[in-house]
């Protein structure tokens, strides 16, 4: 299995490469250099699998031979062991045709471990074998700092940094990356936005020396490996509702595009999928984007949805990149132009092509407090705000056919106790494995939305591991 980049300037490179890489050198994403292809007698086969065993299946289709199968087998069954659910992903239905899948049962409480705590394992697994050591950079808006954090602390080739943006994330979401005290991590409270953070993870990327001597990797939604460990719970969902033989839709609440992006890449290897309805806050970019074809960049409002206050969503450019008919040099430009002038130039038959599938709603937070309440009276269901948003996006945009619709839930109520509590009046408590959260110590720097500041803190954690 091999990967080029969406900018058509980096070197070819097999999973194991990606995976390390995360970001290309041409400052493009991978993407496969053909997608697998699926047949509905090998999404058969997948029936009725523990979901450990079906992840490292779908997950092979991505990893090719980087990584042997029963290697992955364990991988993913380790990963996967300390979930709360003995379903791992499980199916809940809210009423005829419509369900939420509950991603949310790993140790931070967040879609996130689905991912994050494969790759761990994946970076273990491949920086073993090759006897190297990396320094991951991540920018978070909340959940993937501790997801990324509860993976690789204590591992000792990873050094870890998670940016996040200063007093813009909840208080369960910074305390959980912020009492995470293992000595190869560091967290730093950037004075910016979440875009902020992530534009400066991007500048370390593009900064050759400083990367080469840190030997920088990243987890954030950008490394492919991330986008592939989320397409089995796509897969399992639609299984379980009749596929191959039956097409479903998705809604799905979204930030950088990441996990919307895995339930694409499901349908692009032949998974049936109807639809992709898009979910959004008040930072609706997306949003405006499929309806009247505006990809323009606003300022990022915070919302009650913090995971998905973004503008720029990352992963976009991969579609971008397909609906190009994967043109490196005109999704350069189209890039370049967005960085450019803060709008993308997206021609209208592309845009079509995009409408074809994916589907835009928008949220404010009025509206998210109301979707919990009314979800709440209507089937005793706790929804977090993020979950509420696909939720309502899965009623509010439904196919044509009668198509059961999933929304996938995102986090667990818990860690939005504020919105919850004044949706309904519940004081939902966190569960066990965060008990004691809010009496741990907190370790983390604030620093200004300054490259060479951050850059220097970089240094001084992997100067300090490295000895
Ligand atoms: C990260 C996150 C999202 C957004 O997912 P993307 O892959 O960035 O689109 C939505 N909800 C929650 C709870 C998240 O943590």
């Amino acid at each position: 299995m091999r990967y080029i980049s969406t900018r058509g300037q980096a070197p070819v490179r097999d999973f194991a490469g990606v995976l390390l890489a995360g970001l290309a050198e041409d400052g493009g994403l991978f993407v496969p250099e053909a997608w697998p292809v699926v047949t509905p007698a090998d999404w058969r086969s997948l029936r009725g699998l523990p979901y450990p065993r079906l992840a490292a299946r779908v997950l092979q289709r991505f990893v090719g031979d980087s990584i042997p199968f029963d290697t992955l087998c364990a991988i993913c069954a380790e990963a996967y062991a300390k979930f709360d659910h003995p379903a791992i992903v499980p199916l809940v239905q809210l009423e005829t045709g419509l369900f939420v899948q509950e991603l949310f049962h790993g140790p931070t409480l967040a879609f996130k471990d689905m991912a994050m705590q494969v790759l761990g394992r994946l970076f273990d697994h491949i920086l073993r074998t090759r006897d190297a050591r990396v320094t991951i950079v991540g920018a978070t808006s909340g959940d993937t700092g501790s997801a990324a954090l509860e993976a690789c602390a204590g591992r000792d080739r990873i050094d870890i940094v998670i940016l996040h943006p200063h007093e813009r994330t909840s208080a369960v979401q910074r305390r959980q990356m912020t009492t995470v005290t293992a000595s190869n991590v560091a967290n730093i409270a950037v004075e910016g936005t979440f875009d902020d953070c992530q534009d400066m993870v991007k500048a370390m990327f593009a900064d050759a020396p400083f990367r080469e001597e840190m030997r920088l990797s990243a987890v954030n939604s950008i490394n492919w490996a991330r986008i592939a460990a989320q397409v089995p719970y796509y897969v399992a969902a639609a299984l379980a509702l009749g596929a191959p033989d039956r097409e479903v839709a998705f809604a799905v609440p979204t930030g950088n595009f990441g996990n919307v992006l895995a339930a694409w890449a499901a349908r692009r290897m032949g998974l049936p999928v109807a639809r992709l309805i898009v979910g959004s806050n008040r930072n609706d970019i997306l949003a405006r984007f499929l309806e009247s074809n505006d990809m323009s960049i606003a300022t990022v409002e915070p919302s009650l949805s913090p995971s998905m206050d973004i503008q720029v969503s990352s992963n976009f450019e991969r579609v971008l990149f397909e609906l190009l008919d994967r043109d490196p040099v005109a999704t350069t430009e189209t890039m370049r132009g967005f960085r450019q002038t803060g709008r993308m130039a997206v021609p209208e038959a592309v845009w079509k092509r995009a409408r074809a599938v994916f589907h835009g709603f928008r949220l404010d937070d009025p509206g998210t407090e109301a979707e919990i309440r009314r979800l709440h009276a209507a089937t005793g269901y706790l929804a977090d705000p993020h979950t509420a948003i696909g939720v309502a996006a899965a009623r509010a945009r439904p196919p044509a056919q009668p198509v059961a619709t999933v929304a996938m839930a995102t986090a667990h109520p818990a860690k939005f106790p504020e919105a919850i509590a004044r949706a309904t009046g519940l004081h939902p408590a966190l569960p066990p494995r965060l008990a004691g959260l809010f009496e741990r110590e907190e370790r983390f720097t604030v620093l200004p939305n300054d490259l060479s500041a951050v850059q220097a803190q970089v240094r001084a954690l992997v100067g300090r591991n490295r000895g």
